[in-house]
């Protein structure tokens, strides 16, 4: 079996109507970019920065950022990769930045908001990420955004993170993908508006999930409710690809969804643009894309958009699957 899908590695997802999508990998150090291109992955489509924040007894500096961003760049020879600003806070903790204890942490001081606040912690981040630049196509996304005055304002730092290397001489790349993360109901409510502004949207279903339906997602008691197969999810997701479409823009998504060789073909039915996922699924999942035929995935997209419970949404999917 490892041997089969082996050797999907160096073919493209392509389903069997010639519709294509980008399959990319979720990586959270260097190292693990390494490799990548060998198993598959064309791109790296989530690279979690809070790993180094947190391999780390004090706040890793600009150059030990700039080394391991342009480490990943090297690692992906000219494939495009996703570098996703600090997201600290919720369930992961950086002792250095003594943070408060919180009720509610995952509804708290965390990811952008924390990063916002620290100014000089995101400054640094973003010219590391800009010197790095120079030696491969890198891409910037901000998580955890729930409304527009959170994605300018991360912007507006980007600019000036710019603005300074201009200003020191420091060679960059003249023009970077910058996207935001849909991981908050209200940003997926609002991704039309989102559209007109950012480059890309990548879908974090990890945190929408637990987000839209009101579950921990660390919480084993309530876990039965976690599930990306939620019609509500499903809603949400359609939304943001659908207004991505409208204003020529591109979806990907980087939660445990796009890793499910299950949720394959609703994934082509509504048009996700680009899939990112653990690198150990890449294989299973691209295999599984080109035995589909697109047209068919559409129409039974349509059947379920309306169903009403995810088991129903997931016995159509399993059926589809075992024609
Ligand atoms: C997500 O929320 O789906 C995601 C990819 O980010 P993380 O799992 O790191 O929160
Ligand atoms: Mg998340």
């Amino acid at each position: 079996e490892r041997e089969r899908l082996l050797v999907y590695a160096d073919r493209a997802a392509v389903t069997t109507d010639g519709f294509t999508v980008e399959i990319a990998a979720n990586i959270g150090t260097p190292e693990e970019a390494e490799g990548l291109p060998g198993k598959g992955a064309e791109a790296v489509g989530l690279y979690r920065t809070e790993f180094l924040f947190m391999s780390q007894l004090e706040m890793p500096s600009e150059q030990t950022q700039y080394e391991a961003y342009r480490k990943t760049a090297e690692a992906m020879s000219g494939r495009p990769v996703i570098i996703r600003t600090l997201d600290i806070g919720g369930d992961k903790e950086l002792p250095y930045l003594d943070l408060p204890e919180e009720m509610n942490p995952f509804l708290g001081y965390r990811a952008i908001r924390l990063c916002l606040d620290r100014r000089e912690l995101l400054l640094t981040q973003l010219r590391a990420i800009l010197r790095a630049s120079a030696h491969g196509p890198l891409k910037i996304m901000f998580p955890m955004i729930s409304g527009l005055e959170e994605w300018r304002q991360a912007k507006g730092m980007y600019e000036e993170a710019r603005k300074q290397l201009t200003d020191e001489g420091v060679s960059m790349a003249d023009k970077i993908e910058l996207g935001i993360m849909i991981e908050i109901p209200s940003a997926a409510l609002m991704a039309d508006r989102f559209a007109k502004e950012v480059d890309f949207f990548s879908i974090g279903t990890n945190d929408l999930v637990q987000y839209t339906v009101a579950v921990d997602r660390m919480n084993e008691k309530v876990s039965y409710l976690y599930d990306y197969f939620h019609p509500a999810v499903i809603q949400l997701i359609k939304q943001v690809i659908d207004a991505s479409n409208r204003h020529g823009k591109w979806t990907g998504m980087c939660g445990s969804m796009a890793g499910d060789p299950l949720a394959a073909p609703l994934l082509l039915g509504l048009g996700l643009h680009e899939w990112s996922m653990s690198p150990t699924a890449i294989q299973k999942v691209k295999q599984t894309i080109t035995t589909l035929d697109r047209s068919a995935c559409i129409a039974l997209t349509g059947q379920i958009l309306e169903l009403d419970t995810p088991a129903e949404i997931r016995q159509a999917l399993a059926d589809f699957l075992n024609e």
